[in-house]
C-alpha cells in the first residue's frame, strides 16, 4: 500500500529495529515507545484494521503472542504487560496498518487507563450480546 509507513517498513524501504520475522509478520521495536521495550507485531500484508484480516493470518499472529508477550516482559525486566490493538481512529489507531502492541509495565509507570466502569442494565447487556450473536450468525 504506497504511503503505509509499516508497508515501507516490511518492504526495506524505511529501517526498523527488527525483533523477528516470518512469511506472514513482522515484530519489531516502537520508535516512540510509551514504555521501554515497547514492540509491535505486524502482518506483513497491509489490513487496515483486525476488521479486514484473514481468520487464517489472525490465527498465525496471535500464535505467536503467548511467547512473544513472555519474551518482551522478561526482556524488559517488566512487572506486567498490556496487549493493545486499536482499530479506528476513534479508538486511537494513528497508524492505518494493523498492528499489535506489546507495552511492558510496572506499578506506578504512571501510563495507568481511562477506563470508566459503569453498573450495567441487564436488560442492555442481553441486547448487545444478542445483537453481536446475530452479525456472527451464531
Ligand atoms: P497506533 O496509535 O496506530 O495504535 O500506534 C502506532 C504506533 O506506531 C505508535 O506507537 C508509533 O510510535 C509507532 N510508529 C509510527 N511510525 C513508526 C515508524 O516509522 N517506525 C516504528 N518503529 N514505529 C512507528
Ligand atoms: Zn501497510
Amino acid at each position: 500500500m504506497a504511503d503505509c509507513i509499516f508497508c515501507k517498513i516490511v518492504a526495506g524501504e524505511v529501517p526498523c529495529t527488527k525483533v523477528l520475522e516470518d512469511p506472514v509478520c513482522l515484530v519489531f521495536m516502537d520508535i516512540s515507545p510509551i514504555s521501554p521495550g515497547h514492540t509491535l507485531l505486524i502482518p506483513k500484508k497491509h489490513y487496515e484494521s483486525m476488521m479486514e484480516m484473514p481468520a487464517g493470518d489472525a490465527a498465525h499472529m496471535g500464535g505467536h503472542l503467548p511467547a512473544l508477550a513472555a519474551a518482551v516482559k522478561a526482556a524488559a525486566g517488566a512487572e506486567a504487560l498490556n496487549v493493545l490493538q486499536n482499530n479506528g481512529r476513534a479508538a486511537g489507531q494513528a497508524v492505518a496498518h494493523l498492528h499489535i502492541h506489546l507495552i511492558p509495565r510496572w506499578a506506578g509507570d504512571g501510563l495507568g487507563f481511562r477506563w470508566p466502569a459503569k453498573a450495567a442494565d441487564p436488560a442492555a447487556l442481553a441486547r448487545q450480546a444478542e445483537a453481536i450473536r446475530q452479525r456472527l450468525g451464531a
